[in-house]
């Protein structure tokens, strides 16, 4: 069986998948606060448990914000910031007594809807995370892409494209840059459009159903994050034109993105048309602890 774990910042989820992809065991738990053992000794702590109640071992692959430093071996780029600078993949190694597969978690996402999700019919898939960050991961054949330096898919972090002047130089990135896409598309900035608004606070599910009941400022919202969406997808199909782009994390899940994108990102791509499909993740947030899992044994990093 293979075993996958999904490392995030505010959960730890493990899932036990059979040789057809099948569902054994699920299961999660929040993420110890504070420092960087915790949460490592929590993950040996789901193996060892759903090993002993399905009386098999696994194989045991992880997805994790960041990705190992091709430059030192040691987690960069993570916004759960206790991981970077550490060994994480020769740590969990060492604690569970086997090889382990890390991958960044976004790869991982993209991964499980190319084998058996929205993606799983087409040979190039880039897959999307909206969520409180902005990631995303390319595979073809079913193979993640990862890249030379390890980042392929971070679009999150290139800078907003075809900016309005009201959108330069755009707001600071954790990352220290100024405008990154992901600055615009994560859920923290639809609230911060509708604050600036109309004062209030607002999740970007709660502007979404406000926007369903006719609330104008909301539909506005959700009309210019389109709209930047559509920007920043149009840079992907330019760079790799994917068979099909799926959505995933939280802000996945507002249906009004969907009608009218591929036109919209057509406005931008280099194209005649674009008639991509844009899909939701069929796996919705379970698709990173799927796609780790998979990192057995149908990924091989040689
Ligand atoms: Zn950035």
């Amino acid at each position: 069986m293979r075993i996958g774990i999904d490392l995030g910042g505010t959960k730890i989820e493990a899932i036990a998948l059979d040789e057809a992809g099948a569902t054994l065991l699920r299961r999660r738990v929040p993420t110890p606060a504070g420092d960087y053992t915790r949460p490592l000794s929590t993950v040996a702590d789901l193996v060892a448990t759903a090993e002993k109640e399905l009386g098999q071992q696994g194989t045991v692959g992880v997805a994790a914000p960041g990705s190992i430093s091709t430059r030192t071996g040691l987690i960069k780029n993570s916004n759960s910031t206790v991981l970077n600078g550490k060994p994480l993949d020769r740590d969990l190694s060492t604690l569970l007594g086997r090889p382990v597969r890390l991958e960044n978690d976004a790869n991982c996402f993209a991964l499980s809807e190319a084998v058996d999700g929205a993606g799983a019919d087409a040979d190039l898939v880039f897959g999307v995370i909206l969520g409180t960050g902005v990631g995303g991961g390319l595979v073809i054949g079913r193979k993640i892409i990862v890249g030379h330096n390890r980042i392929a898919g971070e679009w999150g972090h290139n800078p907003l494209p075809w900016p309005h002047d009201n959108e330069r130089p755009g707001p600071a990135c954790y990352c220290g840059k100024h405008g990154c896409i992901e600055t615009f598309l994560c859920g923290a900035a639809l609230s911060r459009d509708y604050r600036s608004r109309t004062g209030k606070d607002l999740t970007a599910e709660e502007i979404a159903l406000a926007a369903d009941s006719g609330d104008v400022p909301a539909r506005e919202c959700l009309v210019l994050y389109q709209d930047r969406l559509a920007r920043g997808l149009a840079t992907i199909i330019n760079v790799f034109d994917p068979d099909v782009i799926v959505l995933g994390g939280g802000l996945s899940n507002i249906v009004q993105f969907y009608a009218g994108l591929p036109a919209l990102v057509g406005r931008y791509a280099f194209s005649d048309g674009v008639d991509t499909a844009i899909k939701r993740a069929a796996h919705g947030d379970s698709s990173g602890v799927r796609g780790a899992a998979w990192l057995w044994p149908i990924v091989s990093r040689g």
